[in-house]
């Protein structure tokens, strides 16, 4: 990295609004994950830009000049944030802040450049580059934020307390950090985050979320994840995952605890995916181990059930978090399948098994078998080799039975309309009994997947399940 007292920066638009500034006779600086990522060599996303003066007036000038009216005003935090195409740009007036301990809205007063970079939540986030003509590109770093940078660390500008009781939330920013940029915490912002932790249930769930999908979505979430769980933060945040520590698995197959399991299988899947959903299930796919696990004679440690009851813990966890419910569905199926690839093997390989898993996972069928394989985190090479080696059998026979019909995307050649009209039956459950009979059926391979055996199937079968009398089939 540079040590020069300049930044390259090439942004049309950053120095247009550093003329728009000359003219109000403003000083303007970029500022926090701009600076910061440029100088990372990182690609850069947002515009952070900070003035001393009124951020707000020069944020809506600016929008005008460039023809837009979409700026959107926080008066309280003195920002004015403009959207271009897909570049957010944040103005900000240069301000001191002032909190009281029961939330974590400021009090906000004008202030100097510096006032406002040690008002930020880390040094590497504190460094400012001018954009005016006279001095474009020169660098205020009163903070030592680049040092800080060199050295991978993460230090708070104040005394970490101070920073971390502004407001709590930087605390899981730091761990977000850490797990994007891959730096270390200073020894005492993490003394200061152990003492603190409790404190970030004042901040909002939404900011909370945001950052800790961020850590997700990191190329290592593991070392995010890892910081939360040694602070207590993740007690605080997320008690589910907290509480997989220490659950002993079997000692002859897995070797880890629950959770130290579950941070290798996400970095794992991280390797080979960026779907944050399907990372969620990773981190998901073992939360009921603890409320499952009984000692079984002879077998040792098991966790019974645990696939079905995971299954069901996801909604309440999402809806806690406030997380977009429309992915409920799909982590539920995840968690409650993980084991069902692996549990083929037991049961032998056969067309009917693999016809029934890829029925029920239908589109999902890829990624479960991307988080069964990530699934493999034994320590025992010969095991591992085994396990492998199981799996890909499994895959093997999923592509040829797949491909003869397609199960993912099946349905039962006799639809709901047509057992209704054969039937004289009205909407309701009975028309599902007759479709999964069908589905059955086909499945289990005891009738061929074809129209004319379904239809003579369902007429044979109609009566007696009509009558209530299933005990036949
Ligand atoms: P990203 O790459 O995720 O956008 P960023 O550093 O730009 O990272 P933002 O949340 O966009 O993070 O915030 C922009 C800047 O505003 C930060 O670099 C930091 O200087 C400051 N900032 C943001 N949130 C806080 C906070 N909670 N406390 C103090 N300063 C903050
Ligand atoms: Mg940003």
């Amino acid at each position: 990295m540079s040590r020069k007292n300049h930044i390259e920066i090439d942004d049309g638009i950053v120095k247009r609004i550093g003329r728009r500034a000359d003219e109000e006779r403003l000083r303007a600086f970029v500022v926090g994950g701009y600076v910061r990522d440029l100088l990372l060599g990182r690609r850069v996303k947002d515009i952070d830009i900070v003035v001393v003066g009124d951020g707000i007036a020069l944020g809506k000038k600016v929008a005008t000049e460039v023809g837009r009216s979409n700026v959107v005003v926080y008066e309280k935090f003195g920002t004015a944030m403009l959207q271009l195409d897909d570049v957010k740009i944040e103005f900000v007036g240069a301000r001191r802040e002032s909190y009281t301990k029961s939330s974590r809205k400021p009090t906000v007063q004008k202030g100097t450049l510096e006032d406002d970079l040690s008002r930020r939540d880390f040094t590497i986030n504190a460094i400012a580059a001018s954009i005016n003509k006279d001095d474009f590109g020169a660098i205020v770093d009163p903070l030592g934020g680049r040092k800080d940078l060199e050295e991978k660390i993460l230090r708070t500008p104040l005394e970490p307390r101070a920073t971390f009781d502004d407001d709590p939330l930087r605390i899981l920013r730091a761990f977000r950090f850490a797990a994007q940029l891959h730096f270390a915490v200073d020894p005492s912002a993490l003394q200061a985050a152990r003492e603190m932790a409790d404190r970030l249930k004042i901040v909002s769930q939404e900011r909370i979320s945001d950052e800790f999908l961020k850590i997700i979505a990191s190329p290592k979430p593991s070392v995010g994840l890892m910081l939360m769980q040694e602070t207590g933060v993740m007690k605080v945040v997320f008690p589910e995952i907290a509480q997989l520590a220490g659950v002993d698995q079997r000692r002859d197959y897995h070797h880890k605890d629950v959770f130290l399991h579950t941070l290798k299988v996400v970095d794992n899947i991280s390797e080979v995916t960026d779907n944050v959903w399907l990372r969620i299930a990773a981190l998901l796919h073992d939360i009921a181990k603890p409320r499952t696990k009984a000692f079984k004679e002879g077998m040792g440690w098991t966790f019974h059930g645990h696939e079905e009851i995971g299954a069901r813990m996801v909604k309440p966890i999402f809806r806690r978090l406030k997380l977009p419910l429309d992915h409920v569905k799909y982590v539920e199926k995840l968690v409650r399948l993980h084991l069902r690839p692996m549990a083929l093997v037991d049961e032998g390989v056969t067309d009917s098994a693999v016809r029934r898993l890829l029925f029920e996972a239908g589109e999902e069928i890829d990624d479960l078998m991307t988080l069964c394989r990530a699934d493999i985190t034994s320590k025992n090479q010969k095991l591992v080799d085994q396990v492998r080696r199981n799996y890909d059998t499994v895959v093997a026979k999923m592509a040829e039975v797949e491909e003869k019909d397609r199960w993912r995307a099946w349905q039962p050649p006799v639809r709901g309309d047509e057992i209704m009209k054969v039937c004289g039956l009205q909407p309701g459950p009975l028309v599902g009994k007759l479709k999964d009979a069908i589905t059955d059926a086909i499945l289990d391979g005891r009738i061929p997947n074809e129209h004319g055996a379904a239809l003579e199937y369902l007429l044979s079968i109609k009566d007696e399940i009509l009558r209530g009398d299933e005990s036949k089939l």
